[in-house]
């Protein structure tokens, strides 16, 4: 099995038991992968998909279980943000085209990615985010993926996803063709012109320049939600 579909197999199958409360998360991925198992005569995949339908309309607007999932599935810690406190700025593509390596590599980069403009657009038809904190060891990027997915078949079909750093998800991009895996591949923050620093110090996180390989690292990735 493919590392990406391990990854979203783990994290439905956390969902699973947040959603009913039993089993353990290695019990639940067992089963899912046996395309014959089923729970009270239903696949499991269908039960999992009706119960975390329901818990979100039952409970109304819980949005907040999105940060419980999220640290289930390694984020150091993840927060429910005004959409109004992300920042996006004009220079941070520079950053990317005057600097980074990786300008013009992946189809998540830019020059492919969206401007600083088109992002600030998107950002404003928004009115909260999920904003998702890790160390150099978090897989920020398939974590706001994971969780954009979710999100939207809870019912929140606007939710879109923006990751950290390059797209590693293929061995090298052929960036005049599609994207390979158009379902998990999102531009980073900064690849889409935000400005990660300011927006995480607007909500209360700390974050510095990194000086040293000694210094401590923090990755951001983001889940417009609505
Ligand atoms: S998933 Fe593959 S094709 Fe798509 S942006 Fe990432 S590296 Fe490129």
């Amino acid at each position: 099995m493919a590392a990406a579909d391990r990854f979203d197999t783990r994290s439905y199958a956390t969902i699973f038991v947040r959603a009913h409360g039993r089993a353990s998360i290695d019990t639940v991925e067992a089963m899912w992968l046996n395309k014959n198992e089923q729970i009270g005569g239903r696949h499991v995949f269908s039960v999992h998909r009706s119960a975390l339908a329901e818990n979100t309309t039952m409970a109304g607007k819980q949005v907040g279980r999105v940060r419980t999932l999220a640290r289930d599935m390694g984020a150091k810690e993840a927060k429910i943000i005004d959409a109004k406190s992300v920042v996006t700025a004009a220079w941070v593509r520079f950053k990317c085209q005057f600097g980074c390596g990786g300008y013009g590599a992946t189809l998540t980069c830019p020059p492919y990615s969206p401007t600083p403009e088109q992002t600030q657009a998107t950002i404003d038809c928004f009115n909260k985010a999920l904003l998702i904190h890790g160390d150099k060891h978090t897989r920020i990027s398939k974590i706001a993926a994971a969780l954009e997915r979710e999100l939207f078949l809870a019912g929140y079909y606007k939710a879109f996803a923006f990751g950290s750093g390059p797209c590693r998800l293929c061995r090298s991009c052929d960036v005049t063709k599609s994207c390979k895996n158009p379902s998990l591949a999102r531009p980073s923050m900064e690849a889409a012109g935000i400005d990660v620093y300011q927006t995480a110090r607007n909500n209360g996180f700390h974050i510095e320049v990194v000086t040293s390989y000694e210094c401590e690292q923090n990755y951001f990735g983001l889940v417009l939600i609505e």
